[in-house]
């Protein structure tokens, strides 16, 4: 079965106006706001399989007000150019949500990716590349793709690797034309778990402050019943977190070939497993499955977590939910109307702007990383040595009761040692005057590397 994206983009613009309707803006701004700056359609052809074939993509550019744009690109036969402006201009909000200097961007190719061989897929993907590049619709300052539905890591290496070629005078930065890279490819350690690490403290913290009559005024997650709609990147992560770390209990899980279910709870990680070598969730031990039965979200639970797409829960099933929080990991899983729907039966919805948040934020690190060329690893290490140094030069002081010796603390204290000492010498600044070499020995933490970061490209 196939999620229906109709009405995608009128139900975002409808949740925007809505929420515009509380501020006092001049007139005119809110559907400036609302629009979509721009959206670029390529038509390509590949010559695969002995014949020539023709594909379809956009991307949206929703809006510029900070630079460069973020945003997936999704591979999905049902893409079209709205579902995508939809898309984009949640990515606007989102940045905005989390305060990460991004504008919103999103990006899709109209391609069924189990229909192509990883050969085939990576011919479309550089082909795609190349006419992003031609547009100046990808790179580090302007526009920077990231995983979506149907795409991950190895695209984004595909990507990554064909921009470089692309732009052989600027090897040093290209990286950060995209995130959700590889480790091995500048990627970041915790970028592929991180949408389904947000979804998991987004419930924590919502559990943490609120009491929600149908949960019975719970704290936390423990023997808890959930639902997850899709087992990919992030409902697999939010349901692995949920039951292994807050143990919770995963009742269902639903995907597009119908659902398994096991009121104890699914063994998250087998099920994975299970997919991985079957193709598919259904037939797993321990669970009784329902083929082709899509009624999977309208099981009784506590939490619902709808990880698929859009308009999963919409206007016709909306009264047949029965959990009592439902959780948007999706982008727009909960239409406008369903929305209104729950909302008068009680059940509160955590909306995808601030529950699928995590991939964006720590896409966000990544990039700058990439930009300021330094390792987090390093600087951690750096930075924990440090510290363990004064203590123990803190220690020697109080046991001993002298002063540690002044012509040996910078020496111990390594950290700040290695700038002193550049410093003191003045050779590193007479040499390389201009140089941003990215061992600013000063730049200790992730909030230091942020800046770092924002001062490379400003
Ligand atoms: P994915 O391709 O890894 O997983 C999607 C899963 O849904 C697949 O397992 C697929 O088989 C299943 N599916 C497809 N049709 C279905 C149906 N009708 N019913 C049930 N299951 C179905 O995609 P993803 O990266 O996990 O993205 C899921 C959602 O989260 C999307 O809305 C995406 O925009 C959003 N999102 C993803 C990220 C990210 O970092 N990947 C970040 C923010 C938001």
């Amino acid at each position: 079965m196939q999620v229906n994206s109709a009405g995608f983009l009128e139900s975002v613009d409808q949740n925007c106006r809505h929420a515009m309707s509380f501020l006092d803006l001049p007139e005119g701004l809110a559907e400036r706001i609302i629009q979509c700056n721009s959206t670029y359609t390529v038509r390509f052809g590949v010559r695969l399989r002995g014949r020539m074939y023709s594909f379809i993509g956009w991307r949206s550019v929703h809006s510029e007000h900070c630079e460069p744009v973020k945003g997936g690109i999704r591979y999905a036969s049902n893409a079209d150019a709205e579902t995508v402006e939809a898309l984009a201009a949640l990515m606007t909000s989102k940045c905005s949500l989390v305060d990460v200097p991004f504008g919103g961007s999103k990006g899709a190719l109209k391609i069924d990716p189990r229909e192509w061989t990883p050969r085939e897929l990576e011919r479309i993907t550089r082909r795609f590349t190349q006419e992003l590049n031609k547009r100046g619709l990808i790179g580090p300052g302007v526009n920077v793709p990231a995983p979506d539905i149907g795409t991950g890591e190895r695209e984004m290496a595909w990507m990554m690797d064909e921009f470089r070629r692309a732009n052989p005078t600027d090897v040093v930065n290209a990286r950060a034309c995209v995130t959700g890279k590889p480790l091995s490819k500048g990627g970041i350690a915790g970028r592929t778990e991180a949408t389904g690490r947000g979804v998991q403290f987004a419930i924590q913290s919502f559990l943490r402050d609120t009491r929600t009559a149908g949960l019975d005024g719970r704290r936390d997650l423990k023997s808890a019943s959930v639902i997850v709609q899709g087992f990919g990147n992030v409902g697999y992560h939010a349901a692995k977190f949920l039951s292994e770390e807050d143990g919770a209990r995963i009742t269902a899980v639903a995907e597009r070939d119908g659902y398994v279910a096991n009121p104890e709870g699914l063994a998250i990680e087998a099920l994975k497993q299970h997919q991985l070598r079957t193709g598919s969730i259904l037939c797993f031990e321990g669970a009784k499955s329902f083929a082709g039965d899509m009624t999977g979200i309208e099981q009784r639970c506590d939490v619902l977590i709808p990880a698929v797409m859009e308009n999963a829960i919409h206007a016709e099933n909306a009264e047949r939910i029965k959990a009592h929080l439902v959780v948007e990991a999706a982008n727009g899983p909960v239409t406008f109307e369903a929305d209104k729907i729950l909302r008068s039966r009680g059940v509160p919805i955590l909306p995808d702007l601030y529950v699928n948040a995590g991939g964006v934020v720590v896409s966000y690190f990544e990039w700058v990383k990439n930009l300021t060329h330094i390792p987090f690893g390093l600087m951690e290490q750096r930075r924990r040595r440090e510290r363990r140094n004064q203590t123990i030069a803190a220690a020697l002081e109080r046991m001993t009761g002298k002063e540690f010796p002044a012509d040996i603390r910078d020496e111990f204290l390594e950290g700040g040692a290695d700038r002193s000492r550049a410093l003191r010498s003045g050779r590193r600044h007479a040499q390389h005057p201009g140089s941003h070499c990215g061992t600013d020995a000063g730049a200790t933490g992730p909030r230091d590397l942020i800046g770092s970061g924002l001062k490379v490209l400003h």
